[in-house]
């Protein structure tokens, strides 16, 4: 195959780079699962006014992108993404004075979408903030958690989410979180395909309280008690499935009697059933071995169909594809 000459916006995207761009890298380094192909190119970018820029280039040069941030809720396909990746690791927080002690006053604090989301609410736990106790584990980054609601012990995003600004095909926009349509693991954002047209975020304003009941941190400790009794340990992108509607799919899985199934040497824990472990170096198609396996068995027994709560990214023409039991 003849080498096809670099891209145009190749050397004033290597400027913006931490490192310059990365080519033909495998992405599983930048994933919890610790699985995924090569992306072609690879911008990791630290600073706002850099991913501005960067994003402003691609537009003009009408060039098309997938940005990530902790890779901690997708399945890299074992081909790996065609084109370029960003990442974004854009982790400023601007943490307003806050002296009025009342349950009523907010405090709105602004964060790139590129911070941790668990560092993120550990801080605002430490200033004597409540709001984010129910986060203080969740792996990735704020922009991601954004796109799928992230939640978990009562909590969620859309409780605490303020506002967005969002870069969208050259623009920069601000928008009140009720414009997100944030639902169970969803956003408007989240059934939206990379591209041009895809909003960027950028930051978002939290609003947060005075933790006047002093419970913030005791609330926290419990959030993290609780995910070291219930969840696994190892690499994998947290909850596979979303939970249908009055049950749970970790039960549905476990009831199907596929706990510890095992396809390459990718694993559904025995100790949580919508869990997928990488026991060290399984593939995407591992992985999606056992997704289908475990859609297919539920379907069988109990008539429920599994929706992926990750999201498949990159090639998968090389399948194995994702496969509709009911058909
Ligand atoms: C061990 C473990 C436990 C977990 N527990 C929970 C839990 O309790 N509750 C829960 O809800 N989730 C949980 N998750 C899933 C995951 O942590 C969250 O979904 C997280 O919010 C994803 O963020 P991310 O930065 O990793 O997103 P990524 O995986 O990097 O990206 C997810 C999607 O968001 C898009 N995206 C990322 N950043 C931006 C941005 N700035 N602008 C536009 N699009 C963007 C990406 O393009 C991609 O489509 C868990 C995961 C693991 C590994």
């Amino acid at each position: 195959m003849p080498t096809l000459p670099p891209p145009a916006w190749l050397p004033q995207l290597d400027a913006l780079s931490r490192g310059g761009v990365l080519q033909q890298t495998p992405l599983a380094a930048y994933t919890s699962f610790h699985i995924g192909g090569p992306a072609d190119y690879l911008a990791i970018i630290n600073r706002p006014e850099k991913l501005l820029a960067a994003l402003n280039l691609l537009h003009r040069a009408e060039a098309p992108f997938l940005l990530l941030g902790g890779g901690t809720n997708i399945l890299i396909s074992d081909a790996g993404v065609s084109g370029l990746v960003i990442l974004n690791q854009c982790k400023t927080i601007s943490w307003p004075e806050h002296s009025q002690q009342n349950e009523q006053t907010t405090i709105l604090v602004e964060v790139d979408a590129g911070a941790p989301l668990a560092g993120f609410a550990r801080e605002s736990v430490n200033r004597g903030l409540a709001g984010l106790s129910w986060a203080v584990s969740i792996p990735g980054s704020v922009g991601g958690a954004i796109i799928g609601n992230a939640g978990a012990h009562g909590g969620d995003i859309a409780s605490a989410l303020h506002s967005v600004r969002w870069w969208r095909s050259g623009r920069v926009e601000t928008l009140p979180a009720r414009e997100l349509s944030l639902g169970y693991r969803s956003s408007r954002l989240k059934s939206q395909k990379t591209g041009e047209e895809a909003p960027i975020i950028l930051s978002a304003v939290f609003r947060l309280r005075p933790d006047v009941d002093k419970q913030a941190a005791a609330r926290a400790a419990a959030a993290i008690r609780h995910r070291r009794r219930t969840q696994p340990a190892g690499k994998s992108a947290g909850s596979i499935f979303k939970n249908p509607p009055g049950d749970y799919a970790g039960r549905l899985i476990e009831a199907a009697g596929l706990k510890g199934r095992c396809a390459g040497a990718a694993c559904i824990s025995e100790k949580h059933a919508n869990f997928i472990i990488n026991r060290g170096g399984a593939t995407a198609a591992d992985v999606m071995t056992l997704i289908n396996l475990a859609r297919n068995e539920v379907w069988k027994r109990f008539g429920i169909l599994l929706e992926p709560e990750i999201l498949f990214i990159g090639d998968w023409r090389q399948g194995p594809a994702l496969v509709d039991p009911r058909r």
